[in-house]
């Protein structure tokens, strides 16, 4: 399972990724030299960093070498056979840490987003979202669409003015004059474009106000919103889909992740479902073609692992029968790899305790698969784990003395959860998944959690996650801040009594997430053998001089790693002055 010799295309490309790296420092690539001298030992040392490896000693460690895609030496000399070969990245004292993980997500999702997608989630006012768009739109064809759909909330960047607004017509238009633009927040909007976007929309019977806004109401139906959303989503092509795939993973590296496990979307129509969950829906058939295609063309450059989500009607749950029969559980390569079902188990929109989902978890545990469900309520997580209790004891009455003890099933979110249940679900060998960018966007006093503090007390398996991209955020730095901080994007504190030490909150985003991979022996720390999975830090995250907490949101990645391959490289743009400073600092003996 862990050594896979057969050369796949992404293997061949993750070498050729080393060469990248190489080119990174030297003009000259390290193929120029002596092409065939080299081939198989190209290496990257990583040199003068303050890299926090997060092993259990908590080491931060100088160096690394990294070869064949691995952590080969972890501040050692040694580990590499030739000099000629191996290439030097001088990190001037900047900090790094292990590639973030994020154990549920729907990236998937927001590779088939329509138009150029945006992310909005680093916006501190309706200037910053027009810059940021405007940008975006400074590197694509005039005509194209512009797009932000999900990942973001009107309280995050409209503060300054007093009223959660959309950017209006006139602003969007002067930002964004050559191209058709959609703002459009959750899962159903509302939203709000410009003037080229309003003459197309109109022109499909889509009700647009002359301040560019377009309504989300019904809810759950065919608002405005929504209608627009599918009407973009009919001009998609496969290569675009591939394309906003690829985009997805850039910006996901461009803040540090290197690893999703995707938690799906919810079916079309044709499955019995209305289409009520607008950029939350895909074609359950389809969805996955783009990832399939990027992965064959070696072109992924995050891993992505996958849960397939079940929602049906059918109390037999005909589909998810036919998955379990039909596909291997944990089986891929380490870059694109199918790991369970999740976040829902049969039972639409999570009717805990209704015929399809007790039957279809029931099947799943027979099946002896990892699943996945997601808590959002203020009892749902004890109907849920009483759920998996009661399976639990039938399996062992039926002689499974192991139960579903051994297959690490995770309940994710879970805002209220309480240490009475925290204690049942961890007797389960269950654990849980927690989040900070939903709250963070548009929790309040009364809709916080989850509970840090108390999950870690409990001894409780627990892993971070940002569940974006829909109704919360990709950055892990903006779901650390709401961890450490307790603070939603209002300034307002709501989780107080259950924040986190920094160090211990990314503990979560990497060493303690390995387990929900079930690769805790592959991924989520800097040791040797390890994939070489590495973010170097804008900043130094740990030094609380340097990075207020109110700054941790700002954090990103100057340079990412996945599997030896540099795939986000900002390192010499961002040579700037905080990091000269700092590594003057440190070469006059001060504070480091
Ligand atoms: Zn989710």
């Amino acid at each position: 399972m862990l050594h896979r010799q057969r050369s796949t295309p992404v293997r061949r490309a993750l070498a050729a990724g080393v060469l990248l790296a190489a080119g990174l420092v030297a003009a000259t690539p390290v193929a120029a030299r002596d092409d065939r001298h080299c081939v198989g030992k190209e290496a990257v040392r990583l040199v003068n960093g303050r890299i926090h490896t997060m092993d259990k000693r908590d080491s931060v460690v100088r160096s690394v070498l990294i070869k064949n895609g691995r952590f080969a030496a972890v501040d050692r000399h040694g580990g590499h056979d030739d000099d000629r070969c191996t290439k030097t990245i001088d990190l001037r004292g900047r900090t790094a840490v292990p590639g973030i993980i994020d154990n549920h997500n729907h990236i998937i999702l927001l590779g088939l987003r329509p138009g150029h997608d945006t992310r909005l989630e680093n916006a501190n006012s309706i200037r910053e979202a027009l810059d940021t768009l405007a940008a975006r739109a400074a590197g694509v064809r005039g005509g194209e669409w512009i797009t932000s759909i999900g990942g973001f909330s009107r309280n995050q960047f409209f503060l300054k003015d007093g009223v959660a607004r959309f950017p209006t017509l006139q602003e969007l238009s002067k930002a964004v004059p050559n191209h058709p633009v959609l703002v459009y927040e959750s899962f159903n909007g509302p939203s709000a474009t410009n003037a080229l976007g309003k003459a197309f929309f109109e022109s499909r019977g889509i009700k647009v106000g002359a301040d560019g806004f377009i309504d989300a109401a019904p809810f759950f139906g065919t608002g405005p919103s929504l209608q627009a959303l599918f009407e973009l989503r009919k001009l998609q092509t496969f290569a675009e889909q591939k394309r906003g795939l690829r985009d997805a993973m850039a910006y996901a590296a461009s803040v540090g992740v290197t690893t999703h496990l995707d938690q799906g979307g919810f079916p079309f129509k044709d499955s019995g479902f209305d289409n009520t969950d607008g950029a939350a829906s895909f074609d359950r058939y389809r969805a996955f073609d783009s990832v399939q295609a990027l992965y064959q063309e070696g072109k992924l450059t995050n891993r992505i692992w996958i849960n397939f989500l079940h929602v049906e009607t059918d109390p037999a749950t005909p589909e998810l029968q036919a998955r379990l029969r039909n596909t291997f559980p944990d089986f891929g390569d380490d870059m694109l790899r199918v790991l369970g079902i999740g976040e829902f188990t049969a039972g639409p929109f999570f009717l805990p305790g209704n015929e399809p989902w007790q039957n279809g978890t029931r099947l799943v545990a027979r099946a002896g698969w990892r699943n996945e469900n997601h808590s959002l309520s203020a009892t749902d997580f004890k109907t849920i784990i009483d759920g998996w209790q009661t399976i639990h004891d039938e399996l062992v009455k039926e002689g499974n003395t192991d139960g579903i003890s051994k297959l690490r099933w995770v309940l994710a979110h879970v805002p209220f959860i309480t240490p009475e249940y925290l204690t049942k679900l961890k007797n389960l060998g269950g654990g849980v998944s927690l989040l900070g960018g939903w709250r963070w966007l548009t929790g309040d006093a009364a809709n916080n959690g989850p509970p840090f503090r108390t999950v870690r007390e409990s001894g409780i398996r627990a892993g971070m996650s940002s569940d974006g991209m829909q109704i919360s955020t990709m950055s892990p730095w903006i779901n650390l801040y709401y961890v450490v901080t307790g603070k939603n994007a209002k300034g307002e504190l709501i989780n107080a009594g259950q924040t986190l030490s920094r160090k211990d909150a990314l503990r979560l985003y990497t060493a303690d997430n390995g387990w929900f991979l079930n690769a805790e022996d592959r991924v989520g720390t800097i040791e040797e053998g390890k994939y070489a999975d590495l973010v170097v830090l804008s900043e130094d995250y740990f030094d609380r001089h340097d990075v207020s907490d109110e700054r941790i949101k700002d954090v990103h990645s100057v340079l990412t790693i996945v599997h030896g391959k540099v795939v986000h490289d900002d390192l010499d743009r961002k040579r700037n002055k905080y990091w000269d400073r700092k590594w003057r600092d440190e070469h006059r003996g001060n504070r480091w």
